[in-house]
């Protein structure tokens, strides 16, 4: 009765709820950017030998008044069905690029882009103005796309990849193995990294597990990509992906996300320090 009439409520009431806190959180997000709730997490990147940090994934946070953090799988999907991953995706890149501005020259940015972003006219100048604005050099900066940008199989996003290469600016594929991975993405487009996806590592004990990731790695040394694993937890993982070939890994082994100002003070400690984990047993293999 309270629901006036939306009556179909009465039989499916998990339906009508999930329907009205999308709009409701949809309306949250369009003030989000407004109110300020937004902020980068930084991860750092390492080189899978050395340990060294080669650079960092800005990853987006969202703390809601009431509802506190929202993770960004939850509304990552929601600005993207609206339209709203457009500016939010502009306020990540430049607040990004402004902060790696402030880190040493050799450090890379990584930022996620949304097919979305892709497939709307304006990207590759609003990278350039973004760039230009913060100062920071275009081969330090990776866009991470998924397959599902590929998927589309838009010409207007092969043009875009291109034309920012042509700048300098380098595209990593996220997630890679999980989704629809076609090996013909790996040909058609101008990658420069594959990120192995966290499910991989994650069972890379098991030597099926460890086949493919071997294989992705020989891909990308063929096609002239570095790889790099996601998600490293363990030592042991560690190891492993590191013995498959993988040359760059990335997970809360290394560190998890961290704000800007922690970020570089990680950053400062770990400066000159060329092991971050000492002692390992296979550094006297
Ligand atoms: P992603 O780009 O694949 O980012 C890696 C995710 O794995 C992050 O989750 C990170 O916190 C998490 N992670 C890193 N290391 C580990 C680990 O060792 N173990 C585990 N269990 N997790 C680990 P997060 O920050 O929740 O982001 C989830 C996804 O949301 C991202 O996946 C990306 O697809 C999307 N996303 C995040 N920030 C942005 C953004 O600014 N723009 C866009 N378009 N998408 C974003
Ligand atoms: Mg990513
Ligand atoms: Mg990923
Ligand atoms: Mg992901």
């Amino acid at each position: 009765k309270d629901s006036g009439r939306d009556g179909y409520r009465f039989y499916h009431p998990a339906m009508g709820q999930a329907a009205s806190g999308r709009q409701r959180l949809e309306l949250d997000l369009r003030g989000a950017l407004a109110r300020d709730q937004f902020e980068l997490h930084y991860q750092p990147v390492v080189d899978a030998r050395s340990l060294a940090i080669t650079g960092f994934e800005a990853l987006i946070r969202w703390t809601h008044p009431t509802r506190g953090r929202v993770p960004p799988d939850a509304f990552i999907p929601v600005a993207e069905e609206t339209g709203l991953i457009v500016p939010v995706g502009e306020w990540v890149l430049r607040n990004a690029c402004e902060e790696a501005a402030r880190w040493p020259g050799d450090m890379r940015l990584a930022v996620n882009v949304s097919a979305v972003q892709l497939m709307r006219p304006g990207l590759v100048e609003g990278v350039v103005a973004t760039l230009a604005a913060t100062g920071l050099h275009a081969g330090r900066l990776e866009l991470e796309i998924t397959e599902t940008a590929l998927l589309r199989d838009n010409p207007a996003v092969l043009a875009c990849l291109h034309e920012l290469r042509g700048l300098g600016v380098r595209f990593a594929l996220d997630d890679f193995g999980t989704g629809y991975s076609s090996l013909s993405y790996l040909r058609r487009f101008p990658l420069d990294r594959i990120k192995i996806d966290r499910s991989f590592v994650e069972a890379v004990d098991d030597p099926g597990t460890a086949a493919i990731v071997g294989a992705i790695a020989g891909l990308g040394a063929s096609l002239g990509a570095a790889v790099t694993a996601e998600g490293v937890e363990t030592e042991r993982q560690l190891h492993a992906v590191r013995l498959s070939g993988c040359g760059e890994a990335q997970g809360y082994l290394f560190g998890k996300p961290l704000p800007a100002a922690e970020a570089a003070a990680f950053l400062r400690r770990k400066a000159g320090t060329k092991a971050a984990l000492p002692g390992q047993p296979w550094d006297r293999c």
